[in-house]
């Protein structure tokens, strides 16, 4: 399917399609855009590329031409009919109507046998972060995330210690995936326009530190941002502090300072102490 603006207006018209604010529904109605994000995430048919929110599909369709499996989650029933349409032409794809925070993406993936997993996808701006966040704690082990985001949140993920937006997230991230920017997207290229920019950023899985505790490292980064403004000792009460204090004395801090000025190897290594 070929898209334009006015296409993919008239194919909603048809069904009757009302966009819905509450789901974060912006599609991209740019043919050389959806081209430059399936050129650069470099996906094969070794490839199996999970897809959250496929919308009309416009993404979708190219998708299926060049994974060996596509798997969509998609919140939104009323799209079925415009979906089915769009991707009648192909057998690579499954579609599923759930809430992508809540359903069990595991279990769904565990029926097939792709060298790689990436996910590539337009995320609803209002819940991006609850999204990553879900990618990264699920037991899955996906290759490289390429993913259209609020330009302003983007730039977060990149965001290094000892800066604002350094998060519990950013922590996350940086501990699994490198980083990097790959397009800049105009507002102008949606339906409806939104009031923010947007960029398509790529994370691909490096080589990590070894963790004895995966979970006493997510709960140990989380539990350090608590209280932003508060300093280690407050927030992590419920620890072991002299041994904490110890791995921090190693890098010149102690109990007093923030979670924000520890870079990604502090939080392993007191991870690792505590276990
Ligand atoms: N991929 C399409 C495109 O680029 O044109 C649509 C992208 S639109 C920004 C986000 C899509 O995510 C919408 O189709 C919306 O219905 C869907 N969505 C919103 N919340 C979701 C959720 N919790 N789980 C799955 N899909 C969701």
């Amino acid at each position: 399917m070929q898209y334009s603006p006015k296409m993919l207006q008239d194919q909603l018209d048809k069904n009757a399609f009302h966009l819905k604010k509450k789901f974060g529904q912006n599609f991209i109605t740019d043919e050389n855009l959806i081209d430059s994000i399936v050129t650069k995430a470099d996906i094969d048919k070794d490839t199996l590329v999970l897809e959250i929110g496929p919308g009309a599909g416009s993404l979708t369709c190219k998708l299926v031409q060049n994974a060996g499996q596509v798997v969509c989650f998609e919140i939104d029933t009323t799209l079925k009919d415009i979906l089915t349409e769009n991707l009648k032409n192909h057998q690579n794809v499954e579609i599923i109507f759930e809430d992508f925070l809540t359903a069990d993406v595991s279990c769904v993936l565990s029926k097939y046998d792709f060298r790689k997993i990436y996910v590539v996808a337009n995320l609803p701006y209002y819940i991006t972060t609850p999204i990553l966040n879900r990618i990264i704690e699920s037991e899955i082990d996906v290759d490289k995330i390429v993913v259209m985001v609020q330009k302003e949140v983007g730039d977060r993920f990149r965001a290094k210690p000892g800066t604002r937006d350094y998060s519990s997230l950013s922590v996350y991230l940086n501990y699994y995936y490198d980083v990097k920017k790959l397009i800049d997207v105009s507002r102008n290229v949606f339906i409806p326009k939104p009031n923010v920019d947007s960029i398509v950023v790529e994370f691909t899985k490096k080589d990590r530190l070894e963790l004895a505790n995966r979970d006493l490292f997510f709960k140990l980064v989380r539990d350090s941002f608590t209280q932003k403004r508060k300093n280690l000792r407050n927030n992590l009460r419920s620890y072991d502090l002299d041994k904490i204090e110890k791995v921090l004395s190693k890098y010149g801090f102690d109990l007093s300072s923030r979670a924000e000025q520890l870079s990604i190897d502090i939080f392993v290594d007191i991870a690792n102490n505590l276990n």
